[in-house]
């Protein structure tokens, strides 16, 4: 079985505020597999965040199947929810809420009991456990990420999906949020990045799609890529 199964699926956004229709996405066909470390690579526009959008439920595809751990997205919402975590682009944050608030209501929402809550070794693992009871607003930008990632784990999916999850973050604080993330992924969570750093992939990921106008260019392993660009 795969971790995510994407078929034919494309999106296109209806015409607003002036401009037309578009494209985002074009019979895009995907099989990530289980316990790997995945990258979809490209340039701004190209489509990885309506991808991601889909997933999450953020943005009604046009056509297509999605299925995330065997569960249709359309069919089995709920399960397919359930088994996936994701780590949205924006920093957004209610400003007052502190991360032991931001966990426990994210708990409450996916039904985890109160005895199995994890709340203080979730942030721990994100290096946030002094900040537990601080605001929000007074977290700073790589704060803010680490503390997404561990909202994103609570209901401890067997996927995580981050969406650029480096882009302004300093470069100590990248370390940190991969020795996190490559840890997760060598317990076996199954990792799905974007990315438009072919560096970023090269170093992490054993697979790599790139995506190019709303369409996969190409999936191989990162090293089979590489050897051919
Ligand atoms: P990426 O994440 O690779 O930068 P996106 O998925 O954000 O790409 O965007 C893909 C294309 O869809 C871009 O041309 C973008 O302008 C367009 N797009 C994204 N979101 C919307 C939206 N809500 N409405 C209309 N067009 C959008
Ligand atoms: P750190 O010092 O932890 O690296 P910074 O506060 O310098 O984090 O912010 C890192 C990045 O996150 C910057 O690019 C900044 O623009 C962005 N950022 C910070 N706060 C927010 C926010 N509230 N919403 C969106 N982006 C933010």
């Amino acid at each position: 079985d795969n971790a995510i199964e994407i078929e034919g699926l494309t999106k296109v956004y209806r015409p607003s505020a002036g401009q037309g229709a578009k494209t985002a996405l074009e019979d895009v066909s995907l099989t990530i597999p289980r316990g790997g470390f995945f990258a979809l690579l490209g340039p701004n526009g190209a489509g990885k965040s309506t991808l991601i959008n889909i997933m999450a439920g953020l943005v009604l595809k046009t056509t297509g199947t999605v299925r995330i751990w065997g569960h249709d997205i359309d069919r089995e919402d709920r399960q397919a929810r359930c088994a996936i975590g994701i780590v949205p682009q924006e920093l957004n944050l209610d400003p007052f809420f502190t991360p032991r608030e931001l966990l426990e209501v994210q708990a409450g929402m996916y039904g985890v009991p109160k005895r199995e809550r994890r709340t203080l070794e979730i942030l721990d693992a994100v290096g946030l456990a002094d900040k537990a009871d601080a605001y929000a607003r007074t977290l700073s930008g790589g704060m803010r990420r680490r503390l997404l990632v561990a909202k994103a784990m609570v209901h401890t999916p067997p996927i995580l999906v981050l969406d650029e999850p480096t882009a302004g973050v300093d470069i100590e604080l990248r370390q940190q949020l991969w020795s996190y993330v490559k840890d997760l992924n060598a317990r076996g969570t199954t990792i799905l990045l974007t990315t438009h750093y072919l560096e970023e992939a090269e170093t992490l990921c054993d697979r790599t799609a790139i995506i190019h106008r709303g369409t996969v260019a190409a999936c191989d392993t990162t090293r089979n890529l590489l050897g051919r660009l």
